[in-house]
């Protein structure tokens, strides 16, 4: 990469300085060493800092009084020559590049902004963001003797989070009756529902009853109609629909193409490219000099927070897949007690034969006792690297497909039984290790429109419900696939078999009840497929999912487009239902073309993966500058596409990017029962993270997840979305408000210019 070198190979370090092209970092760390040399005052810098952090305080405490909705215009620390006032006094030239560059930056923030708030995946957009929101089961009693014995030491008193908690439960009788279930007896079902507490870790789903959610609500009279661009648009009633003005106006394929191609330009302009890369760097320079300057209060303030370390802080698995959610030893252990107890039971058909599981066996040479995790072979460390195609395969144990299709699909003769069995001993791990949650991608292909209905059974009538689980809905991209075999015509099939029952559904809750209800507790879509693959550019304009009749898959800005603008149509429909809306988390850049990421950053609300932002500066900083979520598991990538030591993750984390760590595929990566705890204590091992840098991790996969505003509260505290010290609160987080605080100058500092 070439960006970033150039014009500062003239200049003196002198020149440098004082135009604020040399990093701050250098520059303080001059002043540091000066100060070292006269006196050994070696504190000094650090009281500054200190002073630093109560001034700002004050003045974001000020600047939000005014509430300006955005990050508010504080100068702080600045000093001559470092960080953004260093350009107020640039010459003319410089000015006009930078004011060029500036012009580009805020130019793809408003194409962000407003694909984000056009499809409502901003923050506090989703009505299950409401504090008064009720969650179903509702979450286990916080224990709050904790909190009671710690009221002495100036910490949140108990009653504000007591009483949030009384008002969860009351207001959610309000909330329905609001919906039309107008009978609000005593004996309300959510009441009922109070009763049938259950201890984590056992019974799981026993608190979870049908009758308790019923009625649901009625039928709307909003109607929906798949236009001829392949994108459904939602009316407020039939005249509406009659006169063709629909509630919102989704931006067209062609629009979306023309915005993409400006944000492409822009992230391949040098002038922009070099600046970015600079700016990354002086990000990362100014972070190693802040935990120079205070590792030591940073542990000192650590000590004093009673109760909370790294094992208890909450933390959000934010990607990994349900079908390799258990370990190897895992699933080992239940195909062989299966196999010792059930031998008898059929479990599949095929070629005309109903099989029983000793046959399944009996058919590949094996038996119980030959089964280890050397034959299971789902370990992909060796033999994957840059071979997605044998990764894909890793899903089959022994390498055979029949006993994937028995215990790791949920649409199987046995209706996926062994699954939701398997599912169920995983949960009960997550709910007795308490501070472990997890957002599973679980697959909606688009082959056949009964796959949600399927899909939401199998979760409902498994009682698949735990506090500690939420669920995504990922949509591999294979519409070659399908349509070599003949199972369907054109891409618009995908489409309808993706979001005609979600649109069905929303109208009218009773026609798919059980989806409605699964519904509740899906986050959003993920896409998901290799994006190592080629993609060609057939055509200047792309066809519209009805004429594209090809055997060719669209590309993935193209797959991209139709998730997207389908869901800010299904989005809209659902708020004015007060029904919980989706986001777009789709994986992006783990291999494959930058383009990818171009296209999550104008119309994603969070990614997994990223590695590819290392090679395109511009949009990683304005990854930074968003503050977009990336979910990022360096182990899974070690064996797929990036050796460990080169994975960027701990440069993104230094930088100030919004980074939390995930285990993608456990039943491939992991060797232990805890496969998150796992992959932090890797990176943990390898990149020296120090606790405060773990529980900052940690805080970050709770924001980024999609739990509820409510449950953000009592997990990170009660003003957890505000920036810096105002919003942290270290008796629940581990996280120093001085580190909090660091993160949000640094950010505003870098917004501001
Ligand atoms: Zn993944």
């Amino acid at each position: 990469m070439s960006a970033g070198t150039g014009p500062t190979a003239r200049h003196t370090p002198l020149d440098l300085a004082s135009s604020g092209l040399l990093s701050s970092a250098s520059t303080e760390v001059l002043e540091m060493a000066s100060s070292r040399a006269v006196g050994g005052v070696v504190e000094r810098p650090v009281q500054r800092e200190a002073s630093f952090l109560n001034d700002t305080a004050s003045r974001v405490g000020q600047a939000q009084a005014n509430n300006t909705g955005t990050v508010p215009g504080v100068q702080i620390g600045a000093v001559a020559g470092i960080g953004s006032s260093t350009y107020q006094d640039a010459d003319p030239q410089i000015t006009a590049e930078l004011s060029s560059i500036f012009r580009n930056i805020h130019k793809i923030q408003a194409l962000r902004d407003k694909y984000i708030r056009g499809s409502l995946q901003g923050p506090r957009d989703n009505p299950k963001d409401d504090p008064l929101w009720p969650v179903y089961p509702s979450p286990p009693e916080p224990a709050w003797s904790e909190d009671r014995e710690k009221t002495g030491r100036g910490s949140q008193p108990p009653s504000t989070s007591t009483s949030l908690q009384n008002s969860m439960i009351l207001n959610s009788d309000k909330q329905r009756s609001g919906d039309g279930n107008t009978e609000k007896t005593p004996d309300t079902p959510l009441r009922k529902a109070a009763h049938r507490k259950r201890k984590p870790g056992q019974d799981i789903g026993e608190d979870f009853d049908m009758e308790d959610v019923m009625p649901l609500p009625g039928s709307s009279e909003m109607t929906y109609r798949l236009d001829d661009n392949g994108v459904y648009q939602v009316y407020q009633n039939t005249q509406s629909e009659d006169s063709g003005s629909p509630i919102i106006n989704v931006p067209t394929i062609k629009e979306y193409y023309v915005d993409l191609d400006e944000l492409l330009s822009v992230s391949s302009d040098g002038p922009s490219k070099s600046f970015a890369f600079r700016r990354l760097c002086y990000l990362e320079g100014k972070f190693n000099l802040y935990v120079l300057l205070n590792e030591y209060q940073e542990t000192a303030d650590s000590k004093k927070v009673p109760h909370r370390d790294f094992y208890n802080v909450r933390k959000v698995d934010t990607h990994v897949h349900h079908s390799a959610c258990m370990n190897q030893k895992h699933l080992l252990r239940f195909i062989k007690s299966k196999m010792k107890k059930h031998p008898d039971e059929t479990v599949m058909y095929r070629d005309g034969k109903y099989l029983t599981l000793a046959e399944v066996f009996e058919s590949i040479n094996l038996t119980a006792y030959d089964l280890s995790i050397d034959t299971l072979d789902m370990h992909a460390h060796t033999d994957s690297f840059h071979r997605f195609d044998k990764f894909n395969l890793k899903y089959n144990p022994i390498g055979e497909s029949r006993l994937r299709e028995i215990f790791l699909k949920t649409d199987n003769y046995i209706k996926g039984r062994y699954l939701a069995e398997i599912t169920k001993e995983v949960i009960s791990d997550l709910e007795s290790s308490k501070y472990q949650m997890v957002e599973w991608r679980i697959s909606i292909y688009g082959k056949s429109i009964d796959e949600w209905d399927k899909l939401a059974a199998w979760v409902v009538d498994n009682k698949l419900f735990s506090h500690n689980v939420r669920w995504l809905i990922q949509i591999p991209r294979l519409y070659d696939v399908y349509r070599a075999s003949g199972l369907m015509d054109s891409f618009e099939k995908v489409v309808k078999n993706i979001f005609q029952p979600l649109f069905e559904v929303t109208k009218d809750p009773t026609s798919h009840p059980k989806l409605h209800i699964f519904l509740q507790r899906v986050i959003g879509l993920d896409s998901v497929d290799d994006e190592s693959k080629v993609e060609r550019r057939l055509f200047k304009k792309y066809p519209v999912p009805r004429v594209w009749d090809g055997k060719q898959n669209p590309p993935y800005s193209y797959w991209i487009y139709y998730l997207y603008s389908n869901l800010a149509s299904l989005n809209a429909f659902r708020k004015q239902r007060g029904f919980n809306t989706f986001v777009l988390r789709p994986h992006c850049g783990e291999a494959g073309d930058s383009e990818h990421l171009a296209i999550a950053a104008l119309c994603c609300h969070s990614i997994s993966h990223g590695l590819l932002l290392r090679k395109v500066p511009i949009l990683q900083y304005f990854f930074y500058l968003e503050q977009i979520g990336i979910a990022m598991s360096p182990l899974s990538n070690n064996a797929l596409f990036l050796a460990y030591e080169r994975n960027p993750f701990h440069q993104y984390f230094k930088r100030g990017l919004n980074v939390s760590l995930s285990t993608d595929d456990p039943l491939q990566f992991a060797f232990t029962k805890e496969p998150l705890i796992e992959e932090y204590a890797v990176a943990a091992q390898i990149y020296k993270l120090s606790p405060v840098d773990m529980c900052e991790l940690a805080k970050n996969s709770v924001k980024q997840s999609g739990y509820e505003f409510s449950i953000k509260q009592q997990w990170l505290g009660a003003n957890f979305d505000q920036p810096g010290a105002p919003g942290s609160q270290m008796a629940k987080t581990n996280v120093p408000d001085r580190r909090e605080e660091f993160r949000y100058r640094t950010l505003a500092e870098e917004r501001n210019m």
